[in-house]
């Protein structure tokens, strides 16, 4: 079962599980294509979260990286 307030897409809500172990923020805040945003607690950056992304593996990647980048 889904619980409320992960992604959908397993690749994706495994990324967010990441960032958020690695200390980003992340907010559910759906809207549209957007499913939410992770924040970086340390400079408050924000990356959108697609609901609906092409492809999901790219966009977990993208999460990935962000958090790599803001591992300050
Ligand atoms: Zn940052």
């Amino acid at each position: 079962m889904i619980s409320k307030g992960r992604h959908q897409n397993g690749d994706v809500a495994a990324a967010l599980d990441r960032a958020k172990k690695a200390g980003c923020r992340v907010v559910p805040d759906k809207n549209g294509h957007r499913w939410g945003w992770v924040v970086c607690c340390s400079c408050g950056t924000q990356l959108t979260v697609s609901g609906t992304p092409k492809n999901p593996g790219n966009e977990a990647k993208r999460i990935d990286r962000f958090v790599r980048e803001h591992q300050h």
